[in-house]
């Protein structure tokens, strides 16, 4: 049977609010409106108790204290305060001056990591990208070697929103506190989907948000560890101190209590949910690259999330084949800035060329995704890369055996 079009395979991206999460925030829009920060009345008193439990299930699904998570307004607002306010409560040298501590990341890190550090190179910090392998991975050893005397701190995903890969995370802690440097993981593509122990998997400082995990968008937390070590950030918004002053401003009290239930539900459902996700995928990847020739899965084979992939298609054109694709929604490997299409530079710090950067799809599955709409979608990517290599004088050159990298293309 035809499922109904289009279909959503973009999870990474965003993900549809599950309705049960719908239901808990409700009240809060109407019957119970106070302001959690009225300390002297039952209003207040009311939705401080819908944020306290909401903090309850957010701190039990990473397992943390409950104390150590605050609430943002999404994941880049978490990596901020994370990279900047650990940057300035650590740094070596006052405002102004250079050399005021090193900072180690990967050049695949989300614009939300990258960027921030980006303003810091400006205000006087080191910054060093790790180049991932060609697996998309960054791994212990490459932190170490990067490390220097004045390492203040290390920003690594735990998995990769593009390629889904996962990183060396524990280990990557442990380095860090043997080493007295702060670290830092956004892991808005990992949280609810993957097991979490803020404590054994050795993190300082963890982003993520709602809006990737079926909760609502416009919230997110960061967990900030109390403990061996206490870790202390520089508030990058003042106010009315809330949030132990970390995060100033009137609790987005709905948005938060849809966070914490989202969050129950991912400790309840996620490992069913994962191995449910890891055979669609599969299906998906197998029925893809075994019915088409030069195909590749971008990033490692096995450390990676089970609910995404991304694969290239050799002699398409990328533009092409999302317009062939066009009832399903999934991410193309180029990204539209203002002036032109770029390829990811996700998939070209993996050292995959902007020819198959264009014509890669990155597709993510989620908790309503079913079998139905993973068999059309693979059907529907085979018979559109098919068509279009019917179209391609490369590809027919290819099957030649003709070498097109050697080919010396003559100007006119
Ligand atoms: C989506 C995403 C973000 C941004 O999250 P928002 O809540 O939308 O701000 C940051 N990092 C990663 C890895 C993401 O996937």
């Amino acid at each position: 049977m035809a499922p109904k079009l289009p279909i959503y395979l973009d999870h990474a991206a965003t993900t549809r609010t599950d309705p049960r999460v719908v239901e808990a925030m409700m009240p809060y829009f109407t019957e119970v409106f106070g302001n959690p920060g009225s300390r002297n009345h039952s209003f207040g008193w009311a939705a401080e108790d819908g944020v306290d439990k909401a903090r309850e299930q957010v701190a039990a699904l990473i397992g943390a204290d409950p104390k150590e998570v605050v609430f943002t307004s999404g994941a880049t607002e978490s990596n901020n305060l994370a990279i900047k306010g650990a940057a300035m409560m650590y740094a070596k040298k006052p405002a102004g001056e250079t050399g005021r501590g090193h900072i180690i990341t990967a050049m695949h890190e989300h614009k939300a990591v990258l960027d921030p550090c980006k303003r810091l190179q400006k205000e006087g910090f080191d910054v060093t990208y790790l180049e991932p392998g060609k697996d998309g991975l960054i791994t212990r050893d490459m932190v170490e070697a990067a490390m220097r005397e004045d390492t203040i701190l290390v920003s690594i995903m735990w998995a990769n929103n593009e390629i889904g890969t996962i990183n060396e995370i524990p280990e990557i802690g442990a380095l860090c506190h043997d080493r007295g440097a702060i670290f830092h993981t956004d892991a808005t593509q990992w949280v609810g989907k993957m097991p979490t122990d803020v404590k054994t998997d050795n993190i300082d400082l963890m982003s993520f948000s709602g809006h990737k995990l079926y909760g609502p968008k416009g919230v997110g937390a960061l967990f900030v560890r109390r403990r061996r070590p206490r870790v202390r950030l520089t508030a990058l918004q003042e106010g009315g101190g809330q949030e132990r002053g970390l995060r100033s401003g009137t609790l987005n009290v709905t948005g938060i209590v849809g966070l914490g239930k989202a969050c129950e539900i991912c400790a309840q459902e996620m490992d069913a949910e994962r191995e449910r996700l890891f055979k669609l995928r599969r299906k998906l990847e197998d029925k893809v690259t075994g019915a088409l020739s030069v195909t590749q899965i971008n990033g490692h084979p096995d450390k990676r999330l089970a609910h995404l992939t991304n694969i290239s298609f050799g002699f398409v054109e990328g533009e092409s084949l999302m317009m062939a694709t066009k009832e399903i929604a999934m991410s193309s490997g180029s990204a539209c800035t203002s002036a032109s299409l770029e390829p990811s530079y996700v998939l070209k710090s993996l050292g995959v060329g902007d020819d198959l950067a264009h014509s890669s799809l990155r597709i993510s599955l989620g908790r309503w995704t079913t079998e139905e709409e993973v068999e059309y979608t693979a059907d529907k990517i085979i018979e559109a890369v098919k068509k279009l290599r019917d179209l391609s004088p490369l590809y027919d050159m290819h099957n030649e055996g003709i070498d097109i990298t050697k080919i010396v293309w003559q100007a006119h």
